[in-house]
């Protein structure tokens, strides 16, 4: 039976960064270079034949792009430069947008315009709450908060236990966001939308070793090309990333004080770690994109830059605040508080759950759920033999 080409798809995916797939002819030199194929996931092949005949439905039911971690080997030694690579990587980003219903994804990622407005709308959101609220206390409608300029008094001027409920009602709802993202992935990659399959509750929880390892460790890409270093940056970010996290979200009436600590208290060289790490690994790969460095870098989204950029900027204007706060500098310190806090908040309202961010946990995620299908299989098939032995 013939095979019925929709040129949608292609179309599609070319917004989301996709480039040279109608050069490919299929000939799989791509699929045996790569290091993390198997005969149950042969891509990236399989996934350019997908994009090139428009199979929309089968794409979205595919772990495969999650399992790839762009080494960029497929890409280097493609025959008609149809950028493999690029496709994987296109192809998880259409995925997240995708898992996305409501749409906010699909705006950000095929619109550089639509993404600069959301930008600028979330910022806008602290700096908005701040003048309210000194507006309001001038007003007398409170006596909250004040501006403190012979001293620096950031509590004063943004009292923790505010800006903290702040933060964990942003968090709340991005939170929500996500995993309703999540259960959209699961209900399409695991085909109980449509009903296909039912795999015991007992395999999804044997399995789960496997999502916590690959969750922390994201081991896989060792197996993925020879640049190990990839990998060692890519956990010192995490570190750095998950301290940032638990000291702005879960400890923030410990760590926004204006008393000094001396040099060894966790509160100070837990902020320089993730202060360190993050500039360097944001920094480094901003660098690499700007130079195209390597087969992964060579093309850059727009929605590429975002994260590594968020991380450099608000990881820089963290560390100015902090020396602002000790140099005992009032409104450098007023000012650059909200620039970090407008930079933070439109970081995490267009990463969380439909940006680059959001590759952290989908990867493991589609580890995990990869996993699942083998060991159902597995058990599909003894049950299968113990049925027959039976009879
Ligand atoms: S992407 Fe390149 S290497 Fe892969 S099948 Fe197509 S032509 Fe061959
Ligand atoms: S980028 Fe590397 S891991 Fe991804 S499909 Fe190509 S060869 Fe495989």
């Amino acid at each position: 039976m013939a095979t019925r080409v929709d040129p949608t798809l292609l179309k599609e995916m070319k917004k989301y960064g996709a480039v040279g797939v109608e050069k490919c002819f299929n000939c799989g030199n791509c699929t045996a270079i790569c290091p993390l194929t198997s005969d149950e996931y042969a891509f990236p092949r399989n996934m350019i034949r997908m994009v090139q005949i428009g199979n929309t439905e089968k794409l979205t039911q595919s772990l495969d792009p999650w399992l790839c971690y762009y080494c960029g080997d497929c890409s280097a030694t493609c025959p008609k430069g149809a950028e493999p690579g690029e496709t994987m990587m296109a192809a998880r980003r259409w995925l997240t947008a995708k898992y996305d219903i409501s749409g906010h994804g699909a705006r950000l990622y095929t619109s550089s315009k639509a993404t600069w407005k959301a930008i600028v709308g979330y910022a806008l959101i602290p700096l908005i709450l701040l003048v309210i609220f000194h507006v309001s206390r001038t007003l007398g409608l409170h006596n909250y908060g004040d501006i403190v300029t012979d001293r620096v008094d950031i509590n004063a001027f943004a009292p923790t236990m505010w800006v903290w409920a702040i933060v964990l009602i942003d968090f709340t709802l991005l939170g929500g966001r996500l995993l309703r993202n999540v259960i959209n992935m699961f209900q399409l990659t695991m085909g109980t939308k449509s009903g296909k399959e039912t795999i015991p509750l007992s395999v999804y929880i044997a399995e789960l070793k496997t999502l916590l390892t690959h969750a922390f460790t994201q081991k896989r890409w060792l197996d993925c090309g020879e640049d190990r270093s990839r990998w060692i940056k890519h956990l010192f970010l995490v570190t750095g990333y998950g301290t940032m996290l638990v000291l702005i979200v879960g400890l923030l009436w410990w760590f926004q004080t204006d008393e000094i600590y001396p040099i060894y208290h966790p509160q100070r060289w837990l902020g320089y770690y993730a202060a360190i790490v993050l500039l360097y690994t944001s920094g480094e790969a901003l660098i690499g994109r700007i130079q195209k460095k390597g087969e992964a870098l060579k093309f850059s989204h727009h929605s590429d830059w975002l994260f590594p950029a968020f991380l450099f900027v608000g990881t820089l204007t963290g560390i100015l605040l902090h020396a602002f706060r000790y140099a005992g500098w009032a409104w450098p310190t007023y000012i650059i508080y909200t620039i970090h806090a407008m930079i933070l908040i439109a970081m995490l309202d267009t990463e969380v759950g439909i940006g680059k961010w959001t590759h952290m946990l989908y990867r493991p995620l589609a580890v995990y759920f990869q996993a699942v299908k083998v060991r159902a299989e597995e058990y599909n098939k003894k049950t299968a033999a113990a049925l027959a032995a039976a009879n």
